[in-house]
């Protein structure tokens, strides 16, 4: 087991100093996270070494690309508690396999009787999509009610059920601007006694928590590589295998296919079927081993060493009577807030000139962002390499906003 407390010594990205000399305090992991050393040197290793396409050679290094690449898959499946890795898919990110879950799975089977139930603390890449599918098939969008701490109001969830029309349910495992945290589980279970389907946004919750798919019940889960310590350019879409083999592919070309004819082609099994074309295989190779060195220190850890970050950033954030805060108690690594009178990109600036990196903005979440009434907010979001010392770098810097703007 790794120590989390000493891992931030494995990021060579957060020993430098940024805007003015400061030393950096990187706190925008839920937009991307940093990339331990072994992450990096399997990738160049990758190139320096094995570097050859997969699947189609069998020269030596083809061989050991494609067992890489292979590899990466049996372990993401063990890391998301997958029994079959023949049902986890490569792609570029949670919005591809969203979106591949909407068009492939979604489009065919919708029409204008069914139902499609989101919520509004969605990120654009798990509403735009579904929004697309309704347009193209006549679908209904309907949406569950959130409570005033930013929790979904589960009995308005019950009520869309009971309408009989639902036929996919699609929402965040953990929000990216509010933390919470949602009850997948027992959606998931009313989802089916419905007859719905569970798809399930996993790019802020795989990288921070402990995710088992099986225990869960989803049918379909997304995340992104990048924001799990892993290379950019690749994510992950797994499902259920009977749901998979029901689906035509998005995208045509190389090794999608068993059979080319000139008029008509036959289909690979699952998953090439969805994995046209050259993969992304070191980044694939990368995502492995970021897997790894998270297994290494243990997610339950993970997900602790979170938990105690942001209570202490909601109990120093709490007691500065101008900041804002957003979203319930109990939740994941982030804290979304406004500071009273001040425009959340100038609260941004004034932190980026003492080294503190957050996000500011909507967060691609603008039907949330309107539903907190706000144009946007300032996000700090935390990660296994962050420290109560960054904590208190925030507050202090936000100190200086108040001195600057009274
Ligand atoms: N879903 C959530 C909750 C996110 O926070 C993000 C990224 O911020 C995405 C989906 C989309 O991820 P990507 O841009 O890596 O495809």
């Amino acid at each position: 087991m790794r120590c989390i407390e000493t891992c931030r010594e494995d990021f060579p990205a957060l020993h430098q100093t940024v805007t003015g000399g400061h030393p950096l305090v990187y706190l925008d992991s839920a937009a991307t996270s940093h990339k331990p050393r072994s992450v990096i040197e399997a990738e160049a290793r990758f190139y320096q070494r094995d570097n050859a396409n997969v699947h189609r050679g069998v020269h030596a290094l083809a061989e050991r690309a494609t067992e890489a690449y292979e590899g990466a898959r049996r372990a993401v499946a063990r890391f998301i508690g997958a029994p079959d890795p023949a049902c986890v898919i490569f792609v570029r990110g949670a919005t591809e396999a969203l979106n591949l879950v909407a068009r492939s799975y979604a489009q065919p089977r919708l029409g204008p009787d069914d139902e499609i139930v989101l919520t509004p603390m969605e990120h654009h890449s798990n509403l735009v999509p579904w929004q697309m599918v309704a347009q193209a098939t006549g679908a209904r969008l309907r949406y569950v009610d959130l409570l005033p701490d930013g929790t979904l109001d589960l009995p308005s969830y019950e009520r869309l059920l009971e309408g009989g029309r639902v036929r996919v349910v699609a929402f965040t495992h953990q929000s990216n601007v509010l933390g919470t945290i949602n009850p997948v589980r027992e959606m998931a279970e009313r989802a089916h006694r419905a007859g719905a389907v569970v798809v399930l946004d996993g790019a802020q919750s795989v990288p921070h928590q402990p995710v088992d798919v099986e225990r869960l019940g989803c049918d379909f889960l997304a995340f992104s590589g990048h924001k799990m310590m892993g290379p950019t350019g690749i994510g992950v879409l797994w499902g259920r295998r009977e749901l998979l083999e029901s689906m035509p592919p998005l995208f045509g070309g190389g090794e999608m296919i068993r059979e080319v004819g000139l008029f008509e082609s036959t289909y690979n099994d699952v998953p090439y079927r969805f994995e046209a074309g050259t993969p992304p295989i070191a980044q694939a190779v990368g995502l492995g081993a970021a897997v790894e060195y998270l297994e290494s220190l243990g997610m339950e850890r993970v997900r602790a060493h979170e938990e105690r970050l942001v209570a202490y950033a909601l109990e120093r954030l709490g007691q500065m009577p101008d900041v804002r805060i957003y979203g319930p108690r109990e939740r994941g690594g982030l804290v979304s807030f406004n500071v009273e009178g001040v425009h959340p990109h100038d609260v941004a600036t004034i932190l980026d000139q003492q080294g503190v990196a957050v996000r500011a903005g909507h967060h691609c979440a603008q039907p949330l962002m309107r539903w907190l009434d706000v144009a946007a907010t300032v996000r700090a979001s935390f990660y296994v390499y962050n420290t109560p010392e960054d904590v208190d770098a925030l507050v202090r810097a936000l100190e200086a906003v108040r001195a600057i703007f009274g």
